[in-house]
């Protein structure tokens, strides 16, 4: 349960990533292609001069939106539809495409010291890739630094002005020390919404079963009863496909109560639902509708085939040992079987069921009765 917590919050975390990371691709291409064509004219009119810095920033930009379309090409060929079809793989891509990203600013910036020594990308991309995604600590750690190492021994390489080098130290590893941070608080905000949402699904989930659930037997109640039968007679009136209910109620259990408790009572009414629920097909609906009464629902079901189902109930229910409950205890119950016919609604095959179950009881009590 918590593990599979864990990956739906993995899974939700990457399937925003992703979708996030291509916007920000897309945007990133058109300013990139938009950047390369106007260098691209400048370079050939000589506006810019014949510097090799140029050259190096103007291949660099190439390559950049190489990698880019391949990214996209990628992404749209492996995106997941939901988060439920997230995978490892897509981490995985995920991950390469920040890190790719975030190499080619800290690469771009050593290009400029040739140009005109400033750290401008570095600083955008830096803040870009921390406030574009929700990476955990472990991943944003790691990635930040080891490429921040990479800034400052290249930066020790490439800058020859001393003060400036300084700045460039100074100022880059602020930036790499707040996009780490940053990562972090936005991470784990987003695992505390993430938490939220969980719970408050778990509480949903147990307002809906509680809603259709009786407490005493764990059976349907009468609001699921009503529902799925205005359910399963309009699906078998559209299909036209036999539908069957039974009414079951045990038979003089106010004695029960009387003779015994109400808490013996209470227990028959426990066991009782268990051997209903046990003799019926999986397809069958067993759901207590009254204190002792209980409608079953049988979908795809003949008025004959539900009698024999019915039947098996009533003799499971005879046979059982209810002496474990007190001594002297014996309980049966009458049925009323009603098979549906197309034009009744649900109130006429209820009618019928209940009119069954009152002939059931007036032949005896301790039997099923069906259509004459
Ligand atoms: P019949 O064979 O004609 O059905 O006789 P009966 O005594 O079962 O019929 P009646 O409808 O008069 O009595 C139903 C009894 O069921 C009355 C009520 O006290 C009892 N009952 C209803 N709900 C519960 C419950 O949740 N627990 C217990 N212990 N008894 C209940
Ligand atoms: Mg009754
Ligand atoms: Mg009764």
């Amino acid at each position: 349960m918590q593990s599979g917590k864990q990956n739906w919050f993995w899974r939700e975390i990457v399937h925003i990533d992703l979708t996030r990371g291509f916007r920000y691709v897309i945007i990133l291409l058109i300013i990139d292609a938009a950047l390369l064509v106007v260098d691209g004219v400048r370079l050939a009119q000589g506006v810019i001069p014949a510097h090799r810095g140029y050259y190096y920033a103007f291949l660099a930009h190439a390559v950049l939106l190489g990698i880019l379309v391949v990214v996209l090409v990628i992404y749209y060929l492996t995106r997941p539809s939901s988060a439920d079809a997230v995978t490892r793989g897509h981490a995985v891509l995920l991950f390469g495409f920040a890190t790719i990203l975030l190499v080619f600013c800290t690469v771009s910036t050593m290009i400029d010291q040739a140009i005109h020594g400033q750290i401008t990308v570095y600083v955008i991309g830096t803040m870009t890739i921390a406030v574009a995604m929700y990476l955990p600590p472990r991943v944003s750690v790691p990635l930040f630094t080891l490429n921040h190492a990479g800034f400052l021994v290249a930066m020790t390489f490439l800058q020859p002005d001393r003060a400036t080098l300084m700045s460039h130290y100074v100022n880059g590893t602020i930036v790499m020390v707040l996009a780490v941070v940053i990562t972090k608080l936005m991470f784990d905000s987003q695992r505390r919404v993430f938490q939220g949402m969980s719970v408050i699904q778990n509480q949903q989930h147990e307002l809906e079963r509680l809603a259709i659930e009786d407490s005493l037997t764990g059976l349907y109640n009468r609001r699921y009863a009503d529902s799925r039968l205005a359910e399963e007679l309009e699906r078998s009136r559209r299909y036209n496909r036999p539908f069957s209910i039974a009414m079951a109620d045990i038979d003089h259990f106010k004695r029960v109560n009387d003779t015994y408790s109400h808490q013996v009572g209470d227990e028959v009414l426990r066991q009782l639902a268990g051997l209903l629920r046990a003799a019926i097909r999986t397809v069958d609906v067993v759901t207590r509708y009254g204190g002792e009464e209980f409608v079953i629902i049988f979908p795809e079901t003949t008025e004959g085939t539900a009698h024999a189902v019915c039947e098996k109930m009533r003799s499971s229910v005879e046979r059982h040992n209810w002496h474990v409950i007190a001594d002297g205890l014996a309980v049966t119950i009458s049925i009323g079987v009603s098979g549906s016919n197309a034009d009744d609604d649900v109130a006429g095959v209820m009618r019928a069921a209940d009119d069954r179950l009152y002939q059931a009881k007036h032949a005896g009590r301790n039997r099923v009765a069906i259509g004459s």
